[in-house]
């Protein structure tokens, strides 16, 4: 039977029995961070068996892509394990349970696929009974045959949650093959005995104290393993002999010029390599990229360890993506979805391959002298830390050390791995510390690009061709290659893009590739990858960092590309630049030659310079040095840039930028015998091409520094244009001249004072009005004449002036008046001079009513104000001040 009728027969037949046959769920387990990859069937059912989400149907068969990491070490070296395979799979979520699968299993075995009965041998879990009775009486298994196993093999279960017993269907291929050792059993890893079936009984809740209830609803999850299946049924030796596998498993021989079935190394060699490239076809298919991360380090460490095996064997230069085209030829059938995506993951496997060959020459030739040098001196070890510095300096993983070194009778010193790693982290830290050397972003780009550097050709051009020696990809760590809709960033080994850098901020602009770009590009005279670049900078020396954003395509380590800035951008921020240098060397003019550079921001819209001056620059200051700058752009004065040495340049007598640092060799950009400075930035060539410089601010940003801002060129026409506008629009609502704008505003503001003054004069006459209506309510407390009232009041003094009027009114007495006037509370009492000799407080009893309100006030006996912040309690706080003037009394006993 081929492998795709078995798939095809699996399928039909639980389909028969009332299974949905769905589709193989991705490899990238949707929605569970808890998981790496899809490593069963059951995976993507799983939260049917959790009790999480209800599914469509109660029964599901699947031929589900697994890829199990676990099983790395044992591929090629045993019969039956491979890194990616596929799973059959039926299931019941709370439908059927262990009589219905265990019956349809057997029948499925003996029946479709035609294994005899003596073949088979059955493990249950120790007090499975039920099992044991459905396998024995059932099915008619006898019980000889069938063998209970501890929870080790037969129960699975992960933590709290949904667990069970499982069963397997083992198959004993005979005496011909295998080991012969009379202990050989199911046990036995020689190949005779060979486990296919797996079918969990899933009947139990686990909870944290390790109880197991029965669960309602019982599940069904089994898993046939495809390829050992098909390797029994086509009877050949391993699950690489089969009719899919084994053309893979020849083209991986034929390009290693062996002869696959001799044994030995070679053998192996070529079974790795197999199972390695099918598994990273599927893994690149599910969307995973090799990085140093998760899936994506999974995906790294299968390609290199292929790669490896490769070289091992004597091939020479890239293969795996000839490798890969075998897998896609034969797995398309099943998985259409790889032939659509060919061309993605034939080029992601040779990106990861190439930049492995590079590390493996350098670390292999490395770490064949640390084997020597231990070997010499008689040890058995590799320290961690020369392991360390393979996977640091040269990307050799740790894996492949204890690989190598294991070929050589070595151990490699995990801990001391560990520990240098550690370490290195630390150093790290403690440079951030004391923020000198490298912070968290400069330690990622160092991971990510190494000593790279870029040449800057972008004085002279605008338009290069460069190659790609390093992209990052959106996680922020090294990557392989952007595709289109990822955001990144890229290094070229030149470009014309201006990083950051002294004020100036970054170019913008494409970088395309397309004609010629890579081996087997068409050229189709349209870019086959186009990346928006927006933004450059140089996190670390001399490497231009391109933040870039693919439109279209995707961009790998070495393309070559076209690097194109956006001119009319540049030539904007260029003439800001220079205006910079010139308001610089206005501003010495006018103000003094104690103005210094305190710094600046250069871009295509304006500019902004800092300036150390102390007093505020005067308008008719201000206007002379904007005459001076633009008088020095209308005599077109022309822009000399010219190299020096930094001894040199300041015998010129050229002005060092604030806060930079230079190299031996200094650029000096010189205006005629108007400014002489060092910068890095672009200029115009003559002073005349910036057009206009236009102020367009003033300020002090700090003590003794001032911030000048101005805008050049078109900028200065906008400018201009939008304050004009501004103008024209206030003119219209007022309805005069442009030139009557101030006159009329003036009148109005004249106006409104005015009006002003008549209102509050309004107010005060209506407060007065209402004073003889609150002496009228006046109380009497003790004797004394006490009026506590509420008012309205618009501010303090008005309120201070209607305690006044009563209190004269009242001849003898107290007044506590308290308004809200927004969201707050006003008071004042008042207390008159007779009473106040009797020990009467204003003050007292103006702070007790406050802090009835939430507030607090004071003053002198005989008057005092006070606010409150709760408006609800003005009541309150009124009755407050009463209950002072009473408690007064009381201690006084008057
Ligand atoms: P083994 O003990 O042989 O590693 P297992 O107990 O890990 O197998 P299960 O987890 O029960 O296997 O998986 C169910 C079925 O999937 C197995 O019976 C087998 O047919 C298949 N299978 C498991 N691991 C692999 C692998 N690495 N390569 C190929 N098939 C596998
Ligand atoms: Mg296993």
């Amino acid at each position: 039977m081929k492998t795709d009728e078995l798939r095809q027969a699996y399928l039909k037949f639980f389909e028969s029995r009332g299974h949905k046959i769905m589709p193989s769920a991705s490899l990238v387990p949707a929605g569970d961070p808890t998981l790496l990859l899809t490593a069963a069937g059951m995976v993507p059912f799983k939260p049917y068996f959790l009790g999480t989400a209800k599914p469509d149907h109660l029964r599901a068969t699947t031929c589900q892509k697994c890829v199990r990491t676990g099983d790395i070490e044992n591929v090629g070296r045993t019969t039956r394990h491979a890194t990616f395979f596929e799973m059959l799979g039926n299931f019941s979520f709370g439908d059927y349970f262990k009589a219905e699968a265990i019956a349809w299993g057997w029948e499925f075995v003996t029946r479709v696929l035609g294994f005899s009965p003596e073949q088979l041998w059955i493990t249950i879990y120790l007090d499975d009974d039920e099992a044991f009775e459905i396998w024995n009486r059932a099915v008619g298994v006898p019980a000889d045959r069938i063998i209970r196993k501890g929870k080790k093999d037969n129960f699975w279960e992960i933590g709290v949650g949904p667990c069970g017993p499982c069963s397997e269907i083992h198959v004993d291929r005979g005496a011909r093959v295998g080991c012969g050792s009379p202990d050989c059993g199911l046990d036995c890893d020689c190949g005779r005995f060979i486990e296919i079936w797996n079918l969990v009984f899933i009947q139990f809740h686990r909870d944290e104290q390790g109880n197991y209830t029965p669960l309602e609803h019982k599940g069904i999850d089994t898993g046939m393993g495809l390829e050992r299946v098909a390797a029994l049924l086509q009877d050949v030796p391993t699950i690489f002999d089969t009719d899919e596998t084994r053309t893979i498993r020849d083209a991986a021989a034929e390009l290693a010029k062996v002869n696959y079935g001799e044994g030995g190394l070679a053998d192996m060699a070529v079974r790795v390599i197999t199972d390695h490239v099918r598994a990273s076809v599927f893994m690149v298919g599910d969307g995973i990229l090799p990085t140093n991360e998760g899936r994506g380090y999974v995906l790294r460490r299968l390609l290199r360890r292929a790669a490896r095996f490769g070289k091992l064997i004597g091939i020479e230069g890239v293969f795996l993506p000839k490798v890969a085209d075998a897998v896609i030829d034969v797995m398309h059938g099943t998985y259409p979805e790889l032939a659509d995506d060919r061309e993605r993951i034939a080029r992601t496997i040779q990106l990861e391959e190439e930049r492995f060959l590079l590390a493996l020459d350098q670390g292999s030739a490395v770490l064949e002298s640390v084997i020597f040098r231990v070997l010499s001196e008689g040890g058995s070890c590799v320290p961690g830390a020369d392991a360390f510095r393979l996977y640091d300096t040269f990307g050799f993983p740790f894996e492949l050390t204890v690989e190598i070194a294991g070929e050589r009778g070595l151990t490699v010193d995990q801990s001391g791995f560990d520990q240098a790693m550690e370490a290195q982290r630390d150093r790290a830290r403690a440079a951030r510390g004391d923020n000198a050397y490298l912070d968290e972003a400069s330690e990622r780009y160092h991971a990510a690009i190494g000593e790279a550097t870029t040449e800057f050709v972008g004085y002279d051009s605008l338009a290069q061709q460069a190659r790609i020696i390093a992209v990052i990809g959106p996680d922020g760590a090294s990557a392989q290659a952007l595709y289109q809709g990822e955001q990144g960033e890229i290094v070229l080994d030149r470009t014309p893009f201006y990083a950051t850098s002294g004020g100036q901020q970054a170019d913008t602009g494409f970088i395309t590739a397309g004609e010629g770009g890579r081996e087997g590009d068409d050229d189709d005279g349209c870019a086959r990858a186009v990346a928006e670049v927006l933004g450059a900078s140089k996190p670390l020396g001399d490497a231009v960092v391109h933040a870039v954003r693919v439109m279209r395509g995707n961009l790998a380590a070495g393309d070559v590309v076209n690097a194109s800035v956006d001119e009319a951008r540049r030539a904007a921020t260029r003439r800001n630049h220079t205006a910079t240098h010139l308001l610089h060397a206005a501003l010495r003019e006018v103000l003094g030659s104690h103005v210094q550079q305190a710094g600046s921001l250069v871009d295509d819209e304006r500019m902004r310079f800092d300036f150390s001056h102390f007093e505020a620059v005067g308008p008719e200051q201000l206007t002379a040095v904007e005459r001076l700058a633009n008088e020095w752009t209308l005599a077109n004065i022309p822009v000399d840039v010219s190299l020096a040495s930094l001894d040199e340049a300041h015998r010129m007598g050229a002005m060092a930028l604030f806060g930079e640092k230079y190299g031996n060799v200094v650029r000096v950009v010189r205006v005629g015998d108007v400014s002489l400075e060092l910068c890095g930035g672009t200029h115009v060539a003559r002073t005349g091409d910036i057009g206009m410089i236009k102020v367009v601010s003033e300020g002090g940003i700090a003590a003794g520094v001032r911030r000048i801002e101005a805008v050049t060129g078109l900028g200065a026409l906008d400018y201009a244009n939008r304050t004009r506008a501004a103008l024209r629009e206030v003119a219209e609502i007022l309805k005069v001249s442009e030139d009557s704008v101030a006159v009329r505003v003036d009148k109005l503001i004249q106006d409104l004072h005015d009006e002003e003054r008549e209102v509050h004069r309004l107010t005060s006459r209506l407060a007065a009005g209402s004073v003889d209506s609150i002496v009228a309510g006046r109380e009497m407390v003790g004797g004394v004449a006490v009026v506590a009232s509420p008012v309205e009041a618009p501010d303090a003094e008005s309120l201070r002036n209607l305690a006044d009027q009563i209190r004269d009114r009242l001849g003898s007495g107290i007044v506590l008046l308290g308004a809200v006037t927004g969201d707050k509370l006003g008071f004042v009492a008042c207390v008159t001079r007779d009473l106040v000799e009797l020990g009467y407080n204003a003050g007292a009893i103006v702070k007790e009513a406050a802090r009835a309100a939430g507030g607090g006030g004071g003053g002198r006996p005989d008057m005092a104000q006070a606010g409150g912040r709760d408006v609800s309690k003005l009541d309150a706080a009124l009755a407050a001040g009463v209950d002072a003037v009473r408690a007064h009394q009381a201690s006084h006993q008057m």
